[in-house]
């Protein structure tokens, strides 16, 4: 099986490529490196079946492959609203290119959506049939709306052209590879836990995230693609919901850091929870997301420590 992994040099592309080559998959990475790390894939490179292309999705690419997992996209905030026309673009031209790769080889797609197409959601937890409350013209919209349409895209794609697709909506994910600069809500708060600088919380911290840890993501992702014939999104996040203020607490608790914890200002359009509902993917691709939070974060933590250079893994 000839895979390609678009956005396989960035968080989740990594240990999705890493999984691939384990389960015999000869893995095409195809990055333009904009969050993702040379760093992140080093340790893949001399492996016989692994290949790397340093390309942008927003351009066509031509190539025979088997199955595409298309991630290729800016997931953190700080990143995704640094240019937000090249997001919305990268969203929209990436899909449209990946979906006519697919087309014209009959490879099977699958696109890595987020939770943020429910925008601010009225229904909680949230399911796969819910339409959402996404602001259409806020800072979050390069992002959310890119993914609404990359959506669409692959429906229509599938309606019209018969092309195989799969679309995962997932949620919060962390674990080791997030970057230190990464900017979402994990990574920030050990690193400044572990370099003893404030956990600083956006708002008055009520507002609620669920984290899934990045290997239960990545099952999800290998089985949506493999294991089941369903087409039309599929949650895949764990249903575990904390505020960022019990976050920040375990986070201080599990660094063994005096750190303190202050406020600031809310972002906007920060969406005050989000919970997802998994019985679809439970039902379809017998997937349920296995790591407890507080685990999860332990090796998160240490994680962060040796990168900092404070101890090693
Ligand atoms: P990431 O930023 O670490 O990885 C994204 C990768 O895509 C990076 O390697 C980046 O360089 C690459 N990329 C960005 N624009 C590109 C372009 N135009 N052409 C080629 N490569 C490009 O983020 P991640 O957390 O690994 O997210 C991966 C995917 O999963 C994204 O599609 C994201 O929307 C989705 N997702 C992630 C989460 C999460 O919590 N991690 C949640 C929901 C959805
Ligand atoms: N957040 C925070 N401090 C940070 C980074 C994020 O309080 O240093 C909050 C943010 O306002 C949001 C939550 O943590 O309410 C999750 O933010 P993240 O950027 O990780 O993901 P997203 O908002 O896309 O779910």
């Amino acid at each position: 099986m000839r895979v390609l992994v678009t956005g396989g040099a960035g968080f989740l592309g990594s240990h999705l490529c890493e999984r691939l080559l384990k389960d015999g998959a000869e893995v095409i990475c195809l990055d333009n490196f904009y969050s993702g790390s040379r760093a992140n894939i080093r340790h893949l490179l001399p492996h016989p079946n692994f290949e790397v292309i340093r390309h942008d999705v927003v351009q066509p690419v031509w190539l025979e492959v088997d199955r595409i997992f298309h991630l290729a996209c800016p997931a953190s905030p700080v990143h995704y609203q640094y240019n937000p026309v090249k997001t919305i673009k990268t969203s929209v031209m990436g899909t449209i290119n990946m979906l006519g790769l697919a087309k014209r080889v009959k490879a099977r797609v699958l696109l890595t959506s987020t939770s943020e197409v429910y925008g601010s959601p009225q229904q909680h937890p949230q399911k796969e049939s819910y339409w959402g409350n996404v602001n259409p013209i806020g800072v979050r919209s390069c992002y959310d709306e890119g993914k609404r349409v990359a959506e669409c895209l692959m429906m229509d794609y599938h309606r019209q052209n018969k092309v195989e697709v799969r679309i995962a909506r997932v949620f919060n994910t962390y674990g080791p590879r997030m970057a230190v600069n990464d900017g979402r809500v994990v990574s920030n708060f050990c690193v400044a836990a572990l370099r003893g600088q404030d956990l600083v919380i956006y708002g008055d911290g009520t507002q609620t995230r669920s984290f899934a840890y990045v290997d239960d993501i990545i099952d999800g992702l290998v089985r949506l693609m493999d294991v089941s014939d369903f087409v039309g999104p599929v949650n895949l996040g764990c249903p575990d919901e904390f505020t960022m203020k019990e976050l920040a607490q375990m986070v201080l608790q599990l660094s063994a850091s005096r750190a303190r914890v202050t406020f600031s200002q809310a972002r906007p359009d920060d969406p005050e929870r989000r919970k997802p509902d998994v019985s679809l993917a439970r039902e379809r691709l017998g997937w349920e997301p296995l790591m407890p939070l507080r685990e999860g974060l332990e090796r998160t933590v240490r994680h962060f420590r040796a990168v900092l250079g404070l101890t090693s893994a």
